[in-house]
């Protein structure tokens, strides 16, 4: 009939356990706390004690700073009959043991293999025990508190183990058991304060009281008084048990054997006997009522963990998308892959070209907010330019009249020395629009390496293949656009206007010029005066072409002529490229990253799939 019940216990537990250990398993606990037991107590109070009788293996003992890295014993209920198995991992260290006598040499290796000779640390050694006689539990033993530093430890030891300690039980998540020897006074115990700090309401804090054979005469009323929570209470109250005691480790008493001991310790008791109905004392009860307080605090933090890993998986898709999809594996595969990123990024360079602009554009990028506010300036220029132009003319017709005065007789229409004066000053507007080709051009290869940054920033090496070709299609198309430029100035040195146009523009200037009365222009000759208004009419209608000319050209060339360039350019990049697998090697920051995101997302998804079961 009992062991119905327990297996019907089992049953329900089990589960539990199993669910919490598979998670940590996974590595699980690197992202978010997991239920779990955490012992502390202050130094010699007789943790290591507690976990030997429950785990029914012996650990190290002594004198002094014995645990010296957090020890997670995980103990498994293994059927009737079979076999003892031992597990124990650490660092990049896994040993299977074959009997429980090998665990205590074991462990100190562990930890002199961790923490030096002396010191301590945070690192975990993980003891994974299965046995018949052990409960479905896993605890971690905690370095035990100390005040004052002994030996050559650390000056600040005391410190160091309690910021240890903190890690563990400052998560809601981990239930504090707090270990007190009975006989030293509760009001001083470290390890109840600092439970105390972190577990003010003692929610999740469990007391065992240890030595009760070692109190003094005629106190046993004083240690019920704690255990019926009278002196500092806790609402998972008190249990009280009896470890084995130096006398035992020296006759060498069985850990079974001392758990026999101890019932025979308490039937003995009057004032302790009463416990033992009421389930308060002895380690048969600690164990069950241990592995009842895990499976209830699982239980109460599985919503909170599956909330938990629902972010997390969210977060971490997120930033995998950021990244872009990783490379394909297949050589095939990954060409096409390239090819698909390659042309994305022309296919935006084409719109980019076109005026279109995505959402997120950073100045850098907005070419024609550029273009718009250089062409508005040229034309600003050029108007300022024809407004001195005119001012000054009456001065350059004298000018050129004086120099020119040789073989013509007065009178004759001085036709040469409109078109110099013409050819002169509209030259003088080449190299401005040269500069603001210039100027347009490298704003494109900045615009153009930004988003080439974007694209394919996981691949350095594209990247800065990338950009040569850019600086060269920029170069190519700087330099059309010159020429074109430089052709247009000279068919300006030409001089010509259709007929009908100008003479409309003429009489339009001749009103305007007798409504105006110059004076400087009034003063002079009657030829100087209608050179004048030649010069103005004419400068005009040039100046109107220019204006309008040179913004085309550059549009066409570093815009339009540009982005289609590209195109072949880079498709070039991909059939003459020797190896596309270098052009696309991600650099290794990216690439551990990338691997890194896979692994914690593979990771909590088959946390998340093992939690819908529950
Ligand atoms: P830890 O430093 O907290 O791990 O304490 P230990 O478990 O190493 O115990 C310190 C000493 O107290 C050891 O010599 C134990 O044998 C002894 N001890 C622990 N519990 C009891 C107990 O219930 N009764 C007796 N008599 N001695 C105990
Ligand atoms: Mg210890």
């Amino acid at each position: 009939m009992a062991n119905l019940l327990y297996e019907e216990y089992e049953e329900k537990i089990r589960p539990y356990i199993d669910l919490i250990d598979s998670l940590r398993k996974l590595g699980l606990n690197k992202d978010l706390p997991l239920p779990t037991i955490a012992v502390i107590g202050d130094q010699s109070s007789g943790k290591s004690s507690v976990l030997e009788m429950l785990s029914e293996v012996a650990l190290p003992r002594g004198t002094g700073i014995v645990t010296r890295c957090p020890l997670e014993l995980k103990m498994k209920n293994g059927t009737m009959g079979s076999q003892w198995k031992g597990q124990l991992n650490y660092g990049d260290v896994s040993l299977t043991l074959n009997t429980p006598q090998d665990v205590e040499e074991e462990i100190k290796k562990a930890q002199r293999h961790l923490a030096g000779k002396t010191g301590i640390c945070s690192e975990l050694i993980s003891l994974q025990v299965e046995s018949p006689c052990a409960p479905n539990l896993t605890l971690i033993d905690l370095p035990g508190i100390i005040r004052v530093p002994i030996g050559n430890q650390p000056q600040d030891i005391g410190n160091m183990i309690k910021k240890l300690i903190h890690t563990y039980i400052g998560k809601e998540e981990t239930i504090i058991l707090v270990v007190i020897a009975c006989n030293v006074d509760i009001a001083t115990t470290e390890a109840l304060k600092m439970a105390q700090k972190v577990d003010p309401k003692g929610d999740r804090t469990l007391g065992v009281l240890t030595k009760p054979d070692l109190i003094d005469p005629d106190t046993e009323k004083d240690i019920l008084k704690i255990i019926n929570n009278q002196m500092v209470p806790l609402r998972k109250g008190y249990v009280l048990i009896k470890c084995r005691g130096q006398h035992d480790l020296i006759a060498n008493t069985s850990l079974a054997n001392a758990l026999e001991k101890e019932i025979a310790f308490f039937n003995d008791n009057v004032h302790f006997r009463p416990l033992l109905e009421k389930q308060m004392a002895s380690f048969q009860h600690l164990s069950s009522r241990l592995t009842n307080e895990l499976v209830l605090q699982i239980r109460k933090c599985l919503p909170a963990i599956q909330e938990k890993i629902g972010s997390k998986i969210n977060e971490m898709v997120k930033q995998l998308d950021k990244m872009g999809g990783a490379i394909p594996e297949d050589p095939k595969v990954r060409v096409h892959d390239l090819t698909r990123r390659i042309l994305a990024y022309c296919d935006e360079i084409i719109t980019l070209a076109m005026g279109e602009y995505k959402k997120d554009y950073s100045i850098d990028v907005k070419l024609h907010d550029f273009a718009r506010e250089k062409f508005a300036e040229w034309y600003k220029k050029l108007d300022g330019v024809k407004i001195g132009f005119n001012e000054g003319a009456i001065n350059l017709v004298k000018h050129h009249e004086k120099n020119s005065k040789g073989r013509e007789l007065p009178g004759f229409t001085k036709y040469r020395i409109f078109e110099a004066i013409i050819r002169e000053q509209i030259q003088e507007l080449l190299e401005p629009s040269l500069e603001m080709l210039n100027e347009f051009s490298a704003k494109v290869e900045t615009a153009c390496n930004t988003l080439a940054f974007q694209h394919f920033s996981s691949f350095p090496l594209l990247v800065s293949e990338i950009q040569i070709k850019i600086a060269e299609v920029c170069h190519k198309m700087e330099r059309k656009a010159e020429e074109i430029l430089k052709t247009n100035f000279k068919m300006e040195a030409m001089v010509y206007a259709p007929d009908e146009m100008y003479s409309y523009k003429l009489m339009e200037f001749q009103s305007r010029g007798q409504q105006k009365g110059n004076n400087s222009v009034a003063n002079s000759n009657l030829d100087a005066q209608a050179m004048v208004i030649h010069l103005h009419t004419y400068y005009q209608i040039a100046i109107d072409r220019l204006v309008q000319m040179v913004p085309m050209v550059l549009r066409y060339y570093l815009l339009q002529e540009l982005s289609v360039q590209m195109k072949v350019e880079l498709a070039q990049l991909l059939f003459h490229s020797k190896d596309v697998d270098v052009l696309i090697q991600e650099n290794d920051e990216t690439a551990e990253k990338r691997r890194e995101l896979k692994d914690n997302l593979d990771r909590l998804t088959q946390a998340r799939n093992l939690l819908m079961n529950y």
